[in-house]
């Protein structure tokens, strides 16, 4: 079964092609600065040249029309007929509360998810278009849309309730969603697969820690609890967002420094977290820059694994029986200093990282980085390489069949 899934950003768009009955990635790529004078292309398929192209592409649908003349090109494409898809995966950031698990998109769909805008104001809105921009050029495919939000529906109110008043939550939807879902589930799937627990069993703590960053805690394979919000800003110090801060902040900016909203908004989101302390939003970076003695760099570093740490504690008090914990996405897979930094000294809580194999972490497959331990009762602690991509292929494959 070949399945196309597509992640459109404001001026981007993602691509990868799937067959996955023989578990491959045909081609994939993505196209960059959509609108701007060059946009540029990046297209690599299985046994084929790469291709990148710098071109003005003035919006998505001729950034997709450029992926498909890819795909069937004789001699880079891996397709011979549009008619060999069989469906079309989207990522869709905000599902409000409407949208619980991935769904089948037609016209009732695209009003639900342009009706999550005011939620999502950044992120819908290209989602949407490139829901679009592919049912017009693949009329005769199935369009299937997976939501970012989705796997966190299953909290209960008393965790996904702000304590402000209810009608903002009845009239508004302002309540905690939760993002990354997709990846958050992927990797606890992965876990109860490599641990051989049935994923309806599964206690976890998963940590994605990208240049966004979201932890959850799945208490029997659902998310009962999860660091981002409303939108993607509160929780994790992040690359670029302040994650929590007190609430106040905004109106000390706008009382005292004169900024108004569009600022404010921006600040918290672009300027702040790892950025925002200590100029760089990279962790490599801040991690040599640490190295050589660079005073904001670890204190920027500090500040990160400290607020992750304090969420893990908080999720500990849920999960009496908890089984792993899990660590995704670029930083959570491949920074040993991070992973360190978070776990050290919670022995006593039975979370006990092996620092050799926490330095040997080797890249794609799952591994085991807790202490050697022969009567069984530390924790596991896992790294599990994300896939947010074929998740959404295997979702789109589910809901179609
Ligand atoms: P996104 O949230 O954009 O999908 P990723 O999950 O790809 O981001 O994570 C990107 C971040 O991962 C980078 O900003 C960097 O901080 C970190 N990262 C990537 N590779 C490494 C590495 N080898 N060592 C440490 N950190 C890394």
């Amino acid at each position: 079964m070949k399945i196309l899934v597509l992640n459109a950003g404001s001026s981007s768009l993602k691509y990868k092609l799937f067959d996955l009955d023989s578990n491959l990635v045909l081609a994939s790529g993505l196209v960059e600065k959509i609108g701007e004078e060059r946009a540029h292309l990046i297209y690599e398929a299985q046994n084929k040249e790469a291709y990148e192209e710098e071109a003005p592409f003035k919006n998505h649908k001729e950034a997709l029309e450029k992926i498909i003349s890819l795909l069937l090109d004789k001699k880079l494409g891996v397709l011979k007929s549009v008619s060999e898809l069989q469906g079309v995966g989207h990522r869709v950031v905000h599902g409000g509360e409407s949208f619980k698990t991935p769904c089948k998109v037609n016209e009732e769909v695209l009003k639900g998810i342009e009706n999550m805008i005011p939620l999502a104001p950044l992120h819908n809105p290209p989602n949407l278009e490139g829901l679009k921009v592919s049912m017009s050029l693949f009329s005769e495919v199935p369009q299937v849309a997976v939501f970012d939000t989705s796997f966190h529906q299953t909290m209960p109110k008393y965790a996904f309730r702000y304590a402000l008043p209810e009608e903002l939550y009845e009239k508004h939807g302002l309540r905690r969603y939760g993002f990354h879902g997709t990846s958050h589930h992927y990797v606890a799937k992965e876990a109860s697969k490599y641990l051989k627990i049935p994923f309806e069993k599964l206690n976890a703590i998963t940590f994605h820690l990208g240049n966004g960053g979201s932890m959850a805690a799945i208490k029997d394979g659902k998310s009962i609890d999860t660091s981002m919000g409303m939108t993607p800003l509160e929780g994790l110090v992040m690359g670029t967002r302040s994650g929590d801060i007190d609430p106040a902040i905004p109106f000390f900016l706008e009382r005292e420094l004169k900024m108004d909203l569009t600022t404010i908004d921006k600040l918290l989101n672009k300027k702040s977290g790892l950025k925002g302390i200590c100029g760089k939003n990279d962790i490599r970076d801040i991690s040599e820059l640490s190295k050589i003695g660079d005073e904001k760099a670890t204190l920027a570093l500090k500040i990160y694994s400290y607020r992750i740490k304090k969420y893990l504690g908080a999720y500990l008090t849920l999960l009496p029986n908890l089984d792993t914990l899990i660590f995704t996405a670029g930083i959570g897979e491949n920074s040993t200093l991070v992973r360190e930094m978070i776990l050290k000294d919670l022995n006593h809580l039975g979370i006990h990282l092996d620092q050799e194999k926490n330095k040997h972490v080797k890249r794609g497959t799952i591994q085991e980085i807790q202490a050697d331990d022969k009567e069984q009762k530390l924790t596991k602690i896992l790294v599990v390489p994300t896939d947010e991509e074929k998740e959404i292929a295997s979702q789109t494959k589910a809901i179609l069949n």
